[in-house]
């Protein structure tokens, strides 16, 4: 007798992108020491800002508590303080959504829950994800053996896919503000793909990661949409909105409303989240709280518009060169097309060893991305200016 494995581990690809950015980083860095110190990073998805200051004293308010016999905690419930749900509710409401605190999550972030929540689902469903795509919902998918459908994207639906026959999956995964292409579906766009899974029996999972960078009138829940109470779970995270990358603390929403056969989706992951997680540390939901606090907003809105800040100062500079891309008005991201038709991983290498700046190649977020690349507003502004400065030069030099 011996355990038998998941076979399925041994079909991913290498987690590859990111260990090859740095494996070509240092090999350059190697060959030329006397430069190195040059090199700006525009590649990066985590936050550069620290956690604001309400935060922070949020914080260490509740690690004082957590030393006072009157005020200790031990073990909170799985799915959440009332405190943090409440203002999680609250905060719903600016969109016009209204959630029954029963239907927050509290978790340790989105990526948990996005893999997490394929508890809930048949391994013999079908999943479709749209190309490019975040590698998180291709991998957790694969590791369960579920078939994956690819709705490619491209110049020609601006990197937002609509549902067409060949897309019909029990499981479909949206994501608006897109990570990586930055591109933010309109209300019409996201009723579309509710309609479409209204009419198949599918389930959206609907990724809202990157809402806190929407400006213009774009839904920032997918609940904003008539009939997605039906059909959709959401996702989202304090990483990208209050600099909780290292800090951890994210929400899943899953209404009450949402079934299928003799299951309760709500029900279900009530049951799933009490049996395999035990919650979020007192703390941290004191500091997410803070968050959605009247000072929190406000300091959270000056890191987010110098985040937008740095998204101009891209987007300008595309605009300037005549250079395609999406994204950068309601996202950290901007998705380019490479100058002069270049393959992805060339212009990471021309740009890395004659300019010394690192994007990242969107060859590594799917077959879409061959000749696109990424570039993000988390840095400083100084940063940002030269390294655009320098990327001007060279797409110049380049398309001559
Ligand atoms: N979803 C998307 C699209 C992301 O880009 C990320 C992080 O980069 C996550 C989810 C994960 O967020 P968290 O830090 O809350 O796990």
């Amino acid at each position: 007798m011996s355990a038998s494995i998941n076979e399925n581990f041994l079909k991913l690809n290498e987690s590859y992108l990111f260990s090859e950015i740095a494996r070509r980083i240092r090999t350059w860095q190697e060959s030329n020491p006397e430069v190195s110190d040059k090199l700006i990073r525009m590649g990066i998805g985590d936050v550069t800002r620290p956690l604001p200051k309400t935060v922070v004293n949020a914080m260490i308010k509740a690690a004082g508590e957590m030393g006072e016999p009157e005020t200790f905690r031990g073990y909170g419930p799985e799915q959440g303080y009332d405190f943090l749900k409440e203002a999680i509710r609250n905060y719903y409401t600016k969109f016009g959504v209204e959630l029954n605190p029963d239907e927050i999550f509290i978790s340790d972030g989105a990526k948990s829950d996005l893999g997490n929540i394929l508890d809930l689902f048949d391994k013999k469903n079908t999943v479709l994800v749209t190309d490019p795509v975040y590698p998180v919902y291709v991998d957790t998918n694969m590791m369960d053996g579920r078939k994956i459908i690819l709705a490619m994207s491209s110049e020609d639906n601006g990197f937002l896919p609509l549902p067409s026959p060949e897309y019909k999956a029990d499981i479909i995964y949206l994501c608006s503000p897109n990570n990586p292409t930055g591109a933010v579906y309109n209300r019409e766009g996201l009723q579309k793909w509710v309609d479409f899974a209204r009419e198949n029996g599918s389930i959206i999972l609907f990724d809202a990661a990157y809402e806190c960078f929407i400006t213009g009138d774009y839904p920032h829940s997918i609940y904003e949409i008539p009939g997605a109470r039906e059909v959709a779970i959401e996702f989202c995270s304090l990483s990208k909105k209050a600099g909780f990358t290292g800090t951890r603390c994210g929400y899943t929403v899953v209404p009450d409303t949402l079934t299928r056969g003799e299951g309760n989706l709500n029900k279900m992951w009530l049951r799933r989240q009490t049996t395999k997680f035990n919650g979020v540390s007192y703390i941290t939901q004191r500091g997410a709280e803070a968050v959605f606090s009247q000072e929190g907003e406000k300091e959270i809105e000056e890191n987010i518009q110098y985040y937008r800040d740095n998204a101009k100062i891209i987007t300008d500079t595309m605009d300037k060169l005549g250079i395609y891309y999406t994204g950068g008005k309601n996202s950290p991201y901007i998705w380019l097309k490479c100058p002069g038709d270049l393959d992805s991983w060339d212009f990471f290498d021309k740009l890395l060893k004659e300019v010394y700046v690192v994007g990242t190649p969107g060859a590594g977020f799917g077959k879409s991305g061959t000749n696109f690349f990424r570039l993000t507003a988390f840095s400083t502004h100084d940063n940002t200016r030269e390294a655009m400065r320098r990327f001007e030069e060279f797409v110049s030099q380049l398309v001559k």
